[in-house]
């Protein structure tokens, strides 16, 4: 079966690093675990030992196959479909004792296909109140943004927006050659467990995502003048401002999401 390189497949080839990303899910045992292309399996072997409901999401109609006949005796479910289409919430356990105990909450593991990284992430996010932890490995660029602290040049929308939904960990980082073929990129496994943030700071989802956007619109520009630009007016600006106690010469990357989240309710009467 021949590498598909379009469809990022780099196989996992490093033992101790399967098992190790598996163990960082914890107990994942009467859990649905969701896999985010399994490939060859590399994972889904491990975790089909440690878990008796694991899905597995596969968009290579071929590997998808060699899955289904690999794990025919298992309680393995395999389905081949672009995971960006795939309704996460009608994948959960919607037995009533299990939602009685908050216990029927996604695992999500993977490998991730490079190329659509930001939009599995953001699919996820859209699917918050079905996962509880997700551990998936990205490009170590990548894991380094989403996971950058404020204050940081790496930190940016796609840091802010994960730190909104998740706490972020990031384990490790593994050299091309822990995977066959070697990408030409490092990579790294982050653990994301899932915490939404928008009650606590008192904001809601969409348009706060959405300023932080119009914040982060020229990374190199100030706060007031990505706000301009966005078409606030300056002295309105310049009041919430001063009522959020926010320096809009900061750029955005400067300001924890307490601030921001702080800026945008003064910005919205809030
Ligand atoms: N989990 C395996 C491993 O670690 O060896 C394979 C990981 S490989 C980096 C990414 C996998 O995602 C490939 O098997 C690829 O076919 C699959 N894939 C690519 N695009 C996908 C998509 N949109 N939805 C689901 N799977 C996808």
């Amino acid at each position: 079966m021949p590498q598909k390189a379009k469809l990022g497949q780099n196989f996992l080839a490093d033992h101790n690093a399967r098992v190790r990303i598996v163990e960082a899910l914890g107990d994942i045992s009467g859990k649905t675990v969701v896999e985010i292309g399994p490939g060859k399996a590399a994972i889904t072997e491990l975790l089909a030992q440690k878990t008796s409901r694991l899905i597995a999401v596969e968009l290579d109609r071929e590997l998808a196959a060699s899955l289904r006949q690999r794990f025919a005796e298992r309680p393995v479910r395999v389905i081949e479909q672009d995971i960006l289409t795939v309704d996460l919430d009608s994948l959960r356990n919607h037995d009533e004792k299990l939602l009685r105990a908050g216990d029927e909450k996604l695992m999500v593991v993977g490998n991730l296909p490079y190329y659509i990284t930001s939009d599995i992430l953001l699919h996820l996010f859209r699917y918050h109140d079905a996962i509880s932890r997700a551990v998936v490995m990205m490009q170590r660029e990548v894991a380094d943004r989403v996971s950058a602290a404020p204050g940081s040049s790496d930190y940016g929308v796609l840091s802010a927006t994960t730190q909104l939904y998740a706490r972020v960990e990031n384990l490790m980082t593994l050299p091309p050659e822990a995977f066959s073929p070697p990408p030409q990129v490092y990579s790294s496994v982050l653990r994301l467990t899932f915490a939404p943030r928008f009650e606590d700071l008192g904001v809601d989802a969409e348009g706060f995502i959405a300023f932080l956007r119009q914040c982060f619109a020229q990374k190199r520009k100030t706060m007031q003048n990505n706000l301009r630009a966005a078409g606030y007016e300056a002295a309105v600006v310049s009041q919430a401002a001063e009522r959020a106690g926010v320096s809009l010469q900061a750029r955005a990357e400067a300001l924890p999401l307490e601030e921001s989240a702080r800026l945008y309710r003064a910005l919205h009467g809030r």
